[in-house]
């Protein structure tokens, strides 16, 4: 085909393609084990499979309701009910989306206009900006301390300001695998007092919680789940990343904004896997103790990697573990992603695409929401480096 003749100025001149993707794409050309983007290798619970399939054939095909299949619904109010004790209202205030990704980005082109400004903590997962900037929004940029990568509160002080329209954030976060602290939420409220910002809440880990820590929800205060949009997965939760079905919740003001935009972007999402879910989630026990078990593989993998000369800051939260090469090797993180893949074996996502301005860290994100084999083969190899 040959190319359109005349010159196209890019909404987006700066994006890619996302580094998930690239990394993705090279662990398979190089047969490398691939911990790089986020999905785990081990089967779905073949009881969901059976109900997606079984809800197929009893002919649940064609478009659910706009907002998602009331069955699943009332299952999520009810889990929003158990985990942080709080009542939304499944006709009003819940959306079932095509994947947590949609919802932000649905979210943010629902709630924010030019000009307005988005506080984000960097690194940032790699949806956020682009969202924002596409709908004329003005990302604004904090940086996560680097000792912990817990919120540096000053700074976000400093830059709130009259154009400051939402603050995100991410618990348990990705890519650095740190969760916010009531110290965190406490300043929240502070900071979103006496003026009226919306909180988005990507929140799509809050299972995979660490170490006998709790996840905090911002729906469990209710000053800030008044002004909150929150976002889920089920993606996460029931290890199904492909079947790109999550979640968004929130008051029925916000929602309904959320819902205009919703329905001439995807209109709805997949409706027999919606069914399947709804059934499943009638109990809790088939995804309750996933964080236990997120626990034992990422205790594999650490322990599978401690005796090499990567430094470890063990991951709170999430299915992903940072390591520091800084002993190995000068290299900047992405041309040491592709060495380690191309020459190890070992694919991972460099974590420097996840900041707006250039950094020096040298830091690789692993996931470790796999087999033990495939843990115990990574562990190896890079015990050799
Ligand atoms: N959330 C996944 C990760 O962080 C990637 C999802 C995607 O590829 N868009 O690796």
């Amino acid at each position: 085909m040959p190319s359109y003749p005349n010159p196209i100025s890019s909404k987006l001149p700066k994006v890619g393609t996302t580094i998930f993707t690239v990394m993705s794409k090279l662990a398979a050309d190089y047969n490398a084990v691939n911990l790089s983007q986020g999905f785990p290798d081990f089967p779905v619970s073949p009881v969901l499979i059976d109900l997606v399939y079984k809800h197929m054939r009893e002919g649940r095909n064609q478009y659910p309701p706009m907002a998602g299949v009331m069955a699943l619904r009332e299952r999520l109010a009810l889990k929003m009910e158990h985990a942080y004790g709080v009542q939304y209202n499944p006709e009003t205030e819940i959306t079932i989306t095509a994947g947590g990704t949609q919802a932000i980005f649905t979210a943010i082109n629902a709630l924010i206009s030019e000009g307005d400004e988005v506080i984000l903590f960097t690194p940032a997962y790699d949806c956020y900006a682009p969202a924002i900037e596409l709908v004329g929004g003005k990302p604004v940029y904090v940086q996560l301390k680097a000792n912990d990568y817990s919120i540096d509160w000053k700074q976000v002080k400093k830059v709130v300001s009259r154009h400051t329209k939402m603050i995100l954030i991410n618990s348990p976060h990705n890519p650095t695998g740190a969760i916010i602290g009531e110290k965190d939420i406490q300043e929240l409220i502070k900071i979103t007092k006496d003026n009226d910002i919306m909180i988005l809440s990507d929140e799509v880990y809050e299972h995979i919680v660490f170490d006998g820590e709790s996840h905090l929800s911002v729906a469990q205060y209710p000053e800030l789940a008044t002004r909150s949009l929150i976002v889920y997965s089920f993606g996460k939760t029931f290890h199904v990343t492909g079947w790109k079905t999550g979640y968004i919740v929130g008051p029925e003001n916000l929602m309904h904004e959320f819902r205009k935009v919703h329905q001439f972007n995807v209109f709805t999402a997949n409706a027999p896997i919606q069914y399947a879910l709804a059934d499943f989630m009638l109990y809790p026990d088939n995804y309750l103790h996933i964080g236990a078990e997120y626990q034992r593989r990422r205790n594999i993998f650490l322990d599978a990697v401690k005796a090499s000369r990567f430094k470890i800051k063990q991951s709170k939260g999430t299915y992903f573990q940072l390591l520091d090469y800084s002993k190995i090797s000068e290299e900047d993180d992405e041309e040491f992603a592709i060495k380690l893949t191309v020459e190890h074996k070992i694919a991972s996502i460099p974590v420097s695409v996840f900041y707006h301005n250039p950094i020096q860290n040298k830091v690789l994100r692993f996931c470790f929401a796999k087999e033990e084999e495939t843990l115990l083969r990574a562990g190896d190899i890079l015990s050799k480096i």
